[in-house]
């Protein structure tokens, strides 16, 4: 079992509720094929665009982890549209592992 949780684009997620990450998730298909079992620990927002500062993400990671998160995603919708994605995968792996991708 991996506890794993998804960190989405605060934007994207006015509109999208997160359904083809939960398919995704679901069907074991993209980013979650290597896994036998997940447990989704968490379902957070990056916190809102903040110009490339990554004080946010870094709040969010420190907060999943605690709640015991072993892997942070970085979904789809942030690595597709965000001008920080690169920001945010580097100061995610210098607490977390992670994957950058969701589905
Ligand atoms: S910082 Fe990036 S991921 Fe976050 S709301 Fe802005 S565009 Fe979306």
């Amino acid at each position: 079992m991996t506890k794993i949780a998804i960190i989405r684009c605060e934007e994207k997620s006015k509109t999208c509720p997160g359904t083809a990450c939960f398919k995704a998730i679901r069907e074991k298909t993209a980013a979650f094929e290597k896994y036998d079992n997940i447990e989704i620990i968490g379902f957070d927002t990056c916190g809102g665009c903040g110009l490339g500062k990554t004080d946010k993400i870094k709040a969010k990671v420190d907060t999943l982890k605690q709640k015991g998160a072993e892997v942070i995603h970085i979904s789809s919708c942030v690595k597709s549209n965000c001008p920080w994605y690169g920001s945010f995968m580097e100061e995610t792996k210098k607490h977390s592992k992670v994957d950058g991708n969701t589905h």
